[in-house]
C-alpha cells in the first residue's frame, strides 16, 4: 500500500545525569639502567586520591551560590538524580 503522506513529531530532552569515574594511574619503575627510581605524576587537576570532577563542582556552585540552596538540598538531589551521596566537603 502506497504512502499518502508522513507527519513527523519530535521529542527532545535531556540524557539522564551519570556519574563516570575516570581512574588516573602514576607508574614508578626502576630503571634497568642507571637503576634510578622514575615516577610519572597525576595530571595538575588531580590532586587527591578521590575528589569531584568540575562539572560536578560548577553545578553544585550555581545551585547553592547562583540560586542560594542550602548545601543539603544538592545533595539530596544529586542522591535522587544520579544515586550519588555527595559529600558535604568541598
Ligand atoms: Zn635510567
Amino acid at each position: 500500500m502506497p504512502v499518502e503522506s508522513v507527519q513527523k513529531r519530535q521529542v527532545h530532552d535531556i540524557p539522564p545525569p551519570q556519574i563516570i569515574v575516570i581512574e588516573h594511574h602514576a607508574e614508578t619503575v626502576i630503571c634497568p639502567h642507571c637503576g634510578q627510581i622514575h615516577e610519572t605524576s597525576f595530571p595538575d587537576d588531580v590532586p587527591a586520591h578521590l575528589q569531584y570532577g568540575q562539572t560536578i563542582r560548577v553545578l553544585m556552585v550555581y545551585l547553592c551560590i547562583y540560586h542560594l540552596l542550602p548545601m543539603n538540598v544538592p545533595q539530596k538531589s544529586s542522591q535522587t538524580s544520579m544515586d550519588v551521596l555527595l559529600s558535604k566537603q568541598p
